[in-house]
């Protein structure tokens, strides 16, 4: 019988269930139970056999961008004092986050006294996760998706995927790359682009509309892979065909799209 820490009013958070309606699945498949999350973190147990009165819960970076939540691919274990472990959960995962969600606390009671394991999966995917129902939609949606490198932005410091969004030389989010790329001071052009300028085109994952709209800025051609030549003398007709305002070409998705200030 193991014995847990004073825990508050924790267990008034989270999903609510009536009853014991839910009985936990139990199999050899590896599996994981979430114990909780935040907006840059989801922690996970696949075993509550003590070591030493300790068990190890895993913590997976999370990056909440503007098409949808991705699941870091390496984590990190912590160890834990089975009798901390309700507090460490409330702690790590507190309420002052609004993306913070914690797992019902009786579970995470009865899993400890059953002394629940599973073999720990090689990667988080939503078909490993013991209680997928006591996840937020988002986390739920971004776990269906194969795990990505994770890395902070270097302008906010907010969680975001390795590589989608760089700009001289800095790992940005999608927030503050769209608003110093394509922001006032970003590289605009009023007139054709040049073959020299044809080759440093701002190069990012993917463009986020709704957060142009909200700069002025519309996106007035999108096109899939073709070659270079091509769509510079599409972008440079275009320009030609309709001037007047600064326009800024640009390499996403595999292809090439042009922004035009309102
Ligand atoms: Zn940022």
């Amino acid at each position: 019988m193991h014995h847990f820490g004073n825990h508050g009013g924790a267990s008034s958070r989270g999903p609510q269930r009536s009853g014991d309606d839910r009985s936990l699945e139990l199999s050899n498949e590896p599996r994981v139970f979430v114990l909780g999350g935040s907006g840059s973190t989801l922690g996970f147990i696949n075993s509550f056999r003590t070591d030493a009165g300790a068990v190890t819960a895993r913590l997976v970076p999370l990056a909440w961008t503007p098409i949808g939540v991705v699941i870091g691919e390496s984590w990190q274990n912590v160890g834990i004092a089975l009798a901390n472990l309700l507090d460490w959960v409330d702690r790590t995962f507190p309420p002052e986050d609004e993306r913070a969600f914690v797992a019902p606390m009786r579970d995470i009671e009865l899993l400890a006294r059953v002394q629940w394991q599973a073999d720990l999966p090689e990667a988080l995917s939503d078909e490993a996760v013991l209680n997928i129902e006591d996840l937020p939609e988002e986390i739920v949606d971004g776990l269906a998706h194969p795990p990505a490198p994770i890395v902070q932005c270097a302008a906010c410091r907010r969680l975001c995927v390795q590589g989608e969004f760089v700009w001289k030389e800095k790992e940005l989010c999608a927030w503050d790359y769209h608003a110093q790329v394509f922001g006032k001071r970003g590289p605009w052009h009023d007139g054709p682009y040049e073959d020299r300028h044809f080759e440093t085109l701002p190069t990012c994952a993917y463009i986020a509309a709704p957060i142009l709209a909200e700069m002025g800025v519309d996106v007035v051609f999108s096109s899939g892979e073709i070659a270079a030549a091509t769509a510079q003398e599409m972008i440079n007709l275009l320009i030609t065909a309709e001037p007047g305002r600064p326009y800024m070409a640009l390499r996403s998705g595999g292809g090439f799209s042009v922004l035009r200030e309102r």
